[in-house]
């Protein structure tokens, strides 16, 4: 399929790298150019403007945030009117997403943000999670196969696919607070944290989740960010406008969203969201 790719970050290189090994024609953009390199080098074309990556029959974009996806789409070169279905693999709010579906048109946006960190996307293993309209959701259905290993379909109005997706981060990170304030009591008590997440993780925590931000704790792995705290923090916001653009109280959103606010100030924006790790143990004297 001729397709176009925006947004070349620690996410997009990997999905993109995986549509042109999967033998579609791809376009590539960036706004900066640099790191298409690789990319070109395995087989993509490099565009100058967005608009130019979305001549094909999809456009698919991965971007930091709102302000990004809206530069892209409705900025100078931005692929608003442009004849390709767009895929937005963002993590946006679901207001964006709603203007985006209304301003396309029926069958020309859906939405389909993405769980997995760069590893997965790098391997073709993300899940995800698609709403839109079943005949552009089956138009996506290929490409969806070359980045992940499972996709979901959850509605006909796309902004239903970023509602779970900022659910689904919200979740997450309400279990490395929850983690991080366990491993916190335990060393506190003298019992070290990797004894009580093999206990836990070996017992009635085995979820993927819990396996994975477990490991990222118990070694402190927070830099490189894989997931960056300033991301976090995004998703954290988007959920809580969710909420209240739906009315729906969620204190523990709260908690975890000011945790994040917390962990920037004091360690700057170049670090994994799970170390707010280090926020609760601060909290604890530790
Ligand atoms: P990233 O590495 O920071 O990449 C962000 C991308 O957005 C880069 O291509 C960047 O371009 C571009 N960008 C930022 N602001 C822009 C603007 N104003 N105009 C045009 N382009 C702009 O982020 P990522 O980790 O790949 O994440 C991308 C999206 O996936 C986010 O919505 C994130 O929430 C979501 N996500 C991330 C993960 C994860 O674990 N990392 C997992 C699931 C979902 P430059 O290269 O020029 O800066």
């Amino acid at each position: 399929m001729k397709i176009g790719f925006l947004g070349l970050g620690q996410m997009g290189r990997g999905m993109a790298a995986n549509l042109v090994r999967a033998g579609h024609e791809v376009t590539v953009w960036n706004r900066s150019p640099g790191k298409a390199d690789d990319l070109v080098s395995l087989g993509a074309t490099l565009a100058k403007r967005p608009v130019d990556a979305a001549g094909g029959e999809v456009v698919l974009s991965m971007l930091a945030d709102d302000a990004a996806v809206e530069a892209v789409v409705y900025g100078a070169g931005g692929i608003a009117g442009a004849p390709a279905l767009h895929v937005g693999h963002s993590t946006i709010g679901i207001a964006l997403a709603d203007r985006l579906a209304a301003d396309a048109g029926e069958d020309r946006y859906v939405s389909a943000p993405v769980f997995g960190r760069p590893p997965a996307a790098e391997a073709g293993k993300l899940f995800v999670v698609a709403a839109g309209s079943g005949v552009a959701l089956d138009r996506c259905e290929p490409l969806f196969e070359a980045i992940g290993q499972r996709s979901f379909r959850v509605g006909e109005a796309p902004s239903a696919a970023n509602l779970v997706k900022l659910s689904g981060n919200f979740m997450i990170m309400a279990a490395v607070e929850a983690m991080a304030e366990a491993m916190t009591l335990a060393e506190k008590g003298g019992v070290p944290r990797g004894t009580l997440l093999e206990v836990l993780t070996g017992t009635l925590f085995g979820a993927p989740i819990y396996q994975t931000y477990g490991d990222i704790l118990l070694e402190d792995r927070f830099r490189p960010a894989g997931f960056a705290a300033p991301l976090g923090l995004k998703d954290m916001t988007l959920a809580d406008a969710a909420a209240t653009r739906l009315g729906a109280s969620m204190p523990v959103l709260g908690i975890v969203r000011d945790h994040l606010r917390a962990l920037i100030a004091a360690e700057g924006p170049d670090i994994d969201w799970a170390a707010v790790a280090l926020s609760v143990r601060r909290g604890a004297g530790l």
